[in-house]
């Protein structure tokens, strides 16, 4: 379908344009001017709204959303090996796929069109992605001591399957997920190094998140997370990096070196009261910075606009600087940088020959008045209840603020009955 999108106010390259957006099957055709032979089945206008990059969520878990609320004001440990782990352990798939279904429900609704997941149920949750018409990278959490070990070897083979069978499908894509130091023995680490080689895969990890975790890599390694992975090769790899709290200078400049994206979850990390990342460092350094929100355990929502206003405060407050993380630098977080870490650089970017990602905000707010300047209004104003239109691979999956390929009371139904059981 052709799309046509009026007299809109456009955010290109962290500066507002206004003009047309023409949508040709899943390409932006142009923005700004319209073709004289342009024709559309569909026409928008785009009067009095506002057309941004549709948000990159780098690192959610999105079955999760089950959990929210339940295990709050607790230590790390005690929330995710005494609280979450033992409840994902009575998850069945049926129930993964309603809580996927919910948040990707809250995604859309607040601006999200591609999410980067770390699943115990890919399968489901690629399913819900692709219902709702979401842009997904799928990663199984793979965990286990060494390759010989049945779990280990179990979790990896039903990677490679799930990502063979959804091969095809133009909005799902599936990247390797190495949990966490603390939960792949070196030998599986070392053996995932090898298979993604082989089949030309990426990794997806949480890294350095937790004190902890830092310490008893050093007590089991003599090294920290970043040194203990490098050395053995895995940033050879092509990887995003979530959380990447607790670094040394050393390790900065090894994930700058070795090109490892890091993926930003300030609200997690401030819940978990695990610390925070010092972003304006790594940015110093050359590190691609993108965002996550993490789960709705840990958060506890989903919106990449309030996760955009906490990195742009958060970092003003510990650094005293009141010029680092500025709203334009944070923007890109969620939207260039995002689709760089995720190998996605057709999206990102309202520009001509790019996907047709693309949301669409009501500006007739009271949080966009006066129109001293949208962009920075976008980190600092806006809340993502502004979200009117979102338009995924040129697909309108959100319209006058309504998912438009499922019916969202159900999905709020049948997440009430599923999470009753917890
Ligand atoms: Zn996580």
């Amino acid at each position: 379908m052709n799309i046509l999108v009026k007299n809109i106010k456009m955010l290109m390259g962290g500066e507002i344009a206004e003009g047309d957006i023409c949508i040709s099957g899943d390409t932006i055709a142009a923005a700004g001017t319209l073709p004289k032979e342009f024709t559309a089945e569909k026409i928008i206008d785009g009067s009095g709204k506002l057309a941004i990059p549709g948000l990159i969520n780098c690192h959610a878990h999105s079955y999760m959303s089950l959990f929210r609320n339940l295990a709050d004001d607790l230590t790390f440990e005690d929330w995710l090996f005494g609280s979450i782990m033992p409840r994902e352990d009575s998850l069945s798939p049926e129930d993964a796929y309603w809580g996927a279904m919910l948040s990707c429900t809250e995604m859309i609704k607040s601006g999200t069109v591609c999410f980067m997941d770390m699943h115990m149920f890919p399968n489901k949750c690629a399913e819900a992605a692709s219902t709702l018409g979401m842009r997904a990278v799928m990663t199984r959490g793979l965990t286990g001591p060494d390759r010989t070990e049945k779990d280990a070897l179990r979790r990896f083979n039903e990677h490679m399957q799930e990502r063979e069978q959804w091969a095809d499908d133009p909005l799902i894509s599936f990247k390797l997920g190495p949990h966490a130091i603390y939960t792949c023995g070196r030998d599986y680490l070392e053996f995932l190094i090898e298979k993604a080689k082989e089949t030309n895969q990426e990794f997806h990890i949480h890294l350095s998140e937790t004190l902890n975790e830092v310490k008893n890599c050093y007590k089991e390694q003599g090294k920290s997370p970043v040194e203990y992975l490098n050395d053995m090769g895995f940033f050879n790899v092509k990887t995003a990096a979530a959380h990447c709290v607790h670094l040394s200078d050393h390790d900065m400049d090894i994930l700058a070196e070795k090109n490892v994206s890091v993926i930003h979850n300030p609200k997690s990390n401030l819940k978990l009261a695990n610390g925070i990342s010092p972003i304006p460092r790594l940015l110093e350094k050359g590190v691609n910075v993108c965002m996550g929100t993490d789960s709705q355990a840990s958060n506890n929502t989903l919106n990449m606009f309030s996760e955009m206003n906490f990195a742009a405060l958060l970092h003003k407050g510990t650094t005293g600087i009141p010029t680092v993380c500025a709203a334009r630098e944070v923007l890109d977080f969620a939207t260039v940088n995002a689709a760089k870490a995720l190998g996605f650089e057709k999206t990102g970017a309202i520009a001509a020959g790019n996907k047709a990602d693309i949301c669409i905000l009501d500006l007739d707010r009271p949080e966009f008045y006066p129109r001293n300047d949208l962009a920075a209004a976008l980190v600092y104003s806006a809340n993502g209840s502004e979200v009117d239109t979102v338009i995924i691979n040129g697909e309108i999956v959100l319209e006058k603020g309504r998912l438009t390929k499922f019916d969202e009371e159900e999905i709020y139904a049948k997440a009430r009955q599923v999470a009753e059981r917890f």
